[in-house]
């Protein structure tokens, strides 16, 4: 297997293209953590012939805040640096917390569990719940995707062939409003989510002016909890409305019973995290 390393987005385009000429299979790779597991266990699409590492590239490293406080993450920023991040919203560096060991955030990235899709991904319901902005490009140039219109599967996305995952983009209002992230796995570390929620609001006058939540591993993508969402806004924060907006979400997701979990107990966990994190995200609102 051919291993090439790119040194700028251009490039990293380039080398997929021309190995797409030459009739030859290749993966993008970042930390790695995901896709060496995959290539050892011989994943379906058998072994590629090339891989080209992204995880270099400049500008997938920039972590940018512009001073009207819109924010760009690159897709190669690793998890712990998202986890150790004080100045980022909350949700996102929890999200990135409670993935793997110390060894993986030190070498998985964002894009990389963004583009491996998985529906228990931790950073995908708060990358969605703030409103997250997935920018791609390919030969033909850049184009810009909601984070929820991102993924359309288990492993599966509306990237094409060839196109990389640049940065993820966000408005003023991620980092405007408070946000948290709840998951749940068989044990305290090291654990795939059974479910993971991400919520994020805007308060103004005691209530929720804008509210916006996301779920993982209930269905076969992250989703929206749309149903809890019309539920909370405008209204101020109570328990009884937590376990109201709960009683809505663990309604409208569509989980599967797997080895991680019932789908039963899935729906359960789904209304508990999210009334946790709602009161945490709606602390101290006034
Ligand atoms: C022991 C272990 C524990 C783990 N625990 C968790 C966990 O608790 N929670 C969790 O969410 N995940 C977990 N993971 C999964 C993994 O660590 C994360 O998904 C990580 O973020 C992947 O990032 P990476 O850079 O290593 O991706 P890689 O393995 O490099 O790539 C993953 C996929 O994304 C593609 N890709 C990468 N970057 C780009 C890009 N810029 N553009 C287009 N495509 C791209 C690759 O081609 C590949 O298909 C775990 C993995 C292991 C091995």
């Amino acid at each position: 297997m051919e291993y090439l390393i790119a040194g700028s987005v251009e490039e990293a385009l380039r080398l997929m293209g021309g190995l797409d000429e030459q009739g030859r299979s290749a993966r993008y790779v970042a930390g790695g953590t995901d896709l060496a597991v995959q290539l050892a266990g011989n994943a379906a699409g058998g072994q590629p012939e090339a891989l080209v590492d992204v995880s270099g590239i400049p500008e997938l490293l920039r972590l940018e805040r512009a001073p009207g406080g819109a924010l760009s993450i690159g897709a190669a920023v690793r998890l712990e640096t998202l986890a150790r991040s004080a100045d980022l919203p909350a949700c996102l560096s929890q999200g990135a917390r409670a993935i793997g060991s110390p060894q993986i955030r030190a070498l998985g990235t964002l894009g990389g569990n963004l583009c491996n899709a998985s529906p228990c991904g931790d950073t995908l319901a708060p990358v969605i719940a703030l409103g997250g902005r997935l920018v791609l490009a390919s030969v033909e140039g850049r184009r810009e995707v909601p984070a929820e219109e991102f993924f359309t599967g288990p492993k599966a996305t509306v990237l094409r062939p060839g196109e990389l995952l640049v940065e993820v983009d966000f408005g003023p209002a991620a980092l405007a409003g408070r946000s948290a992230f709840r998951m749940i796995g068989q044990r305290e570390g090291q654990a795939i989510s059974q479910v993971n929620v991400a919520v994020w609001l805007l308060a103004e006058g005691g209530r929720m002016a804008e509210v916006r939540a996301a779920a993982g591993s209930v269905a076969p993508t992250p989703v929206r909890l749309a149903a809890a969402e019309k539920l909370l806004r405008g209204q101020a924060w109570s328990q009884g409305l937590g376990r109201e907006a709960g009683q809505a979400a663990a309604e409208e997701v569509r989980p599967i019973d797997d080895v991680r979990a019932p789908a039963a107990y899935r729906r359960l966990l789904t209304a508990a995290l999210l009334r946790e994190a709602l009161a945490e995200a709606c602390e101290g609102v006034q």
